[in-house]
């Protein structure tokens, strides 16, 4: 059994969290004079609710996972950055990320003078267990896996997965941003089996909102209560919590986005497969395409000129010669193409 109370920073472990006059009285009333807001230009002259309960009973509902399990951050980056804060000493502990993967652990990490050790995935992309055991010492805190990965775009598999959480002796974070969009399942459903798992998802890819800046967070309650007490009270602003719940109530909307983008993918793949260029279209299970080509940095200065913007990855880790492309709509994903095959002329 994970032993949290071990894992959690002292200072955290003690902290009493800021109390807000929404905290010290939460019913209705008529007449609210206790936090200093003001009377007028409602309802955005109120503070938020600080802990989002009518927008996390509809994610509960959504996902089969109880609102005590749900934290949620301003995009999935605050989840990240509030996991290595409230778990990691500054430049006593360390966390472990696979290799390539999202920045934005290590940036985390940096900022928080936490150490950081990369472990490399396979030539194949797929999990090395035994590498990031090996990794690991008893400051080990957090382990960052991605599934389906960025920039690989290929899920992890279930099973290596599981061996992760139970040999490793801290919280395994599992981020799931691109989950809609893959054949294997969520690990959301199985969340309880494990006492150190910490599953992020966001609403910034398939649901179409990373404006609005939502990202969940799913754990044991013990974990969950860790996150809420140091966030800041009211990270959720009204306009986004409100948003949010308009959209969640609808979610076939987003389903079928993701069917359109699930045959663009398709599309673009036996299109992009066609280019003289173009060496290796690595699998996918996420809204983008590793694509491997010669000279990925010519054509990547080719589209930037012509107003087509992708992201050149050729000097990460594994992915030599290759540039991740987003799956657009069938207008932008026509533009792509159209652009590739003027290359060739
Ligand atoms: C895009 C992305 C996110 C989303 O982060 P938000 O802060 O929720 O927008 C998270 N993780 C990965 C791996 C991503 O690629």
């Amino acid at each position: 059994m994970l032993q949290l109370d071990k894992l959690v920073r002292k200072s955290i472990k003690n902290l009493k969290p800021y109390s807000s006059a929404r905290d010290e009285y939460s019913g209705s009333a008529s007449v609210f004079l206790d936090a200093n807001e003001s009377p007028f230009n409602a309802p955005y002259n109120r503070y938020p609710d600080p802990h989002q309960t009518e927008l996390k009973e509809i994610i509960s509902k959504l996902k089969g996972v109880a609102p005590r399990n749900i934290f949620l951050g301003n995009g999935s980056d605050e989840a990240i950055d509030l996991l290595i804060r409230a778990f990691c000493e500054p430049r006593e502990d360390n966390i472990i990320a696979i290799d390539p993967s999202y920045g934005m652990y290590e940036v985390c990490a940096n900022i928080n003078d936490i150490a950081l050790r990369k472990v490399k995935l396979n030539a194949d992309y797929s999990l090395n267990v035994d590498a990031i055991i090996e990794a690991a010492d008893d400051h080990s805190k957090l382990v960052f896996i991605c599934s389906p990965n960025n920039p690989t775009g290929n899920s992890l598999n279930q099973e290596a997965i599981i061996r992760l959480l139970s040999e490793f002796n801290g919280l395994v974070v599992l981020d799931e941003a691109y989950v809609d969009f893959a054949i294997e399942k969520s690990f959301l459903p199985r969340l309880l089996e494990f006492s150190n798992l910490v599953i992020l998802q966001t609403l910034s890819k398939a649901w179409g909102m990373a404006g609005i800046r939502l990202g969940m967070a799913y754990a044991t309650h013990s974990i969950i209560s860790i996150l809420s007490k140091i966030k800041y009270p009211y990270n959720i602003n009204i306009l986004t919590q409100q948003k949010a719940i308009d959209l969640l109530g609808n979610p076939s909307v987003k389903e079928s986005w993701v069917k359109t983008l699930l045959a663009e993918r398709t599309r673009l793949r036996e299109e992009l497969d066609r280019l003289p260029f173009v060496i290796e279209i690595y699998p996918s299970d996420a809204n983008f395409l590793l694509v491997k080509m010669h000279d990925a940095r010519g054509v990547y200065d080719y589209l930037v000129e012509n107003e087509v913007i992708v992201r050149d990855r050729s000097k990460v880790t594994l992915c030599d010669g290759t540039l991740r492309i987003t799956v657009g709509s069938p207008e932008e994903n026509d533009a792509l193409l159209a652009k590739l095959a003027s290359l060739i002329h």
